[in-house]
This record gives C-alpha cells, structure tokens and sequence, in this order.
C-alpha cells in the first residue's frame, strides 16, 4: 500500500504547513480562554488515507503521535514512518487483530469491551509489557456507534484494572458530528465529568476527544488530546478499490 502513494506535491505539503499553524493557533486560543496552559494539549495528527511522506512532514515539526485506524493501512505504512513518532490505535480493533500491533504501539484508545481488554492484556503479557489504553465511551449513546455506555463505564474500568497486561489510562469518546458549537459543548462537558468521576476511581491522565470539526470546544471541556486529521492533511481520498 505504501507504494501506492503518489510523491506530494510542493503545493500539497505547503498546505500541511499551513494548516499546521492555523491548527496551533486555534489550540493556543482555545487554551488560553480556558485558563489552560498550550502543553496541557497534545495534538494527534490522524493518518487514515495520508501518504507516509506527508506524515513524517507532520512528524518533522513537532506532531509526534499518530493514531491510526486500521491494522493493514498502518502494518502497511509504518515503515517509512520517522522512527521518532509514537503510534497509537485509536479503530475499532478485533480481538484476532490485537497481536498484529501488540509491540507496535504506545498505547489503544479503543477498549470498550472486557473481552477486547482480556485480548490486549493476554497479549501484552507475552511480549512482558503493560500496554496502556483509554476506555472509549459513547457519550452520545448512538446505537451504532462503538464505545461503553456512561452507565457502563465504571464497571468496565473495574474490571480492567485487575488485568495485569493493561492499565487504564484515560478516556476517548467520538460523539457524533455536530455543528452546534453549543451542543458540542454539551457534549464535551458531559464527558468531562465523567472524566473526573472515573478519576475517584482511577488515577486517569488522559481525556481523548476534539476531531477537526469540533477541537476548539473539546479543549474548552477539559480535553489532554485532540485527534486531528481532515483540518490537517486536507480530506480523505478513498480510491474506489479500497472502500471497506
Ligand atoms: C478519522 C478519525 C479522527 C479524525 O477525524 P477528522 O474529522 O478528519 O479530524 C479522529 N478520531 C478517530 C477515532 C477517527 O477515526
């Protein structure tokens, strides 16, 4: 797959840049209206679709996380990445997948099942690791979506702390898209004191959430790390072949 990537033009990777810095800026602001200092934030660039060489473009000024969503895109790519950048799994991930990418990234944001969180833990215990994860909560409560309930969610945090291969760290949540700055905010919030409620709990340092369309108001509600990949690298091309 890697070879499938066209080589970027100059445009393309002047575009990087410069989204680059508008998205630091809007960080930067978002930060100071919450009294909250820059580096309290650490911006995730996500690859899906990206070509390796726009990546390390990334990697080179200072985005040192990538999130990848899918196993064969990233076994694929990873490569040619900087060996200086840290990988971590934010898709859906099948249990069969999880020894695919057990020494191959920093952390999984993904964990909303116990059985998911066996496989990881079972995992990491045989490459004598403790691979940190967040717990993913549907905060919107969508049916489709992935993620535990709010209701769920201290039960499952629970039971993850007695697994020995895997150690809670923080929480991810997607909600669904939205416009409505205020309703985003809503949102946000609502996670935000779930987030504190799961730190009586827990010693939890990180809180996932803010994608393109919604960071500004992520990182008023309290977010460690937004995830950021369309505001970044552009949109997302899918060529016809590879649609899933
Ligand atoms: C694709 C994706 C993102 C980034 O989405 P953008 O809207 O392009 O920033 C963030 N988080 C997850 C889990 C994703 O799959």
């Amino acid at each position: 797959m890697a070879n499938e990537f066209a080589p970027c033009t100059a445009e393309q990777k002047q575009a990087v840049l410069e989204r680059l810095a508008v998205i630091r800026q809007n960080i930067a602001e978002s930060c100071a209206e919450a009294g909250r200092q820059t580096d309290e934030v650490t911006l995730m660039a996500v690859t899906k679709t990206v070509s390796p060489e726009l990546i390390n473009l990334a990697v080179d000024q200072g985005v040192h996380v990538l999130g990848e969503n899918r196993v064969q895109e990233f076994l694929s790519k990873r490569d040619a990445y900087r060996s200086s950048a840290e990988v971590q799994f934010i898709g859906h991930l099948q249990t069969n997948k999880v020894r695919q990418i057990i020494d191959k990234v920093s952390l999984i944001q993904s964990v909303d099942s116990l059985h998911l969180a066996e496989a990881i833990s079972k995992a990491a215990e045989q490459n004598g690791i403790v691979m940190p994860v967040l717990l993913e909560v549907n905060i919107g409560g969508e049916e489709s979506k992935s993620g535990v309930s709010a209701q769920e969610l201290p039960k499952l945090l629970e039971q993850v702390q007695k697994l020995s291969g895997i150690r809670a760290d923080g929480l991810m949540t997607i909600p669904p898209p939205c416009t409505d700055e205020s309703e985003q905010m809503r949102t946000f919030t609502a996670m935000q004191q779930l987030y504190r409620q799961m730190q009586q709990l827990a010693p939890l340092k990180i809180l996932s959430m803010g994608m393109s369309g919604d960071y500004a108001a992520a990182i008023r509600c309290g977010a460690t790390l937004v995830r950021i990949g369309s505001a970044l690298f552009g949109a997302r091309y899918y060529p016809p072949s590879a649609q899933q």
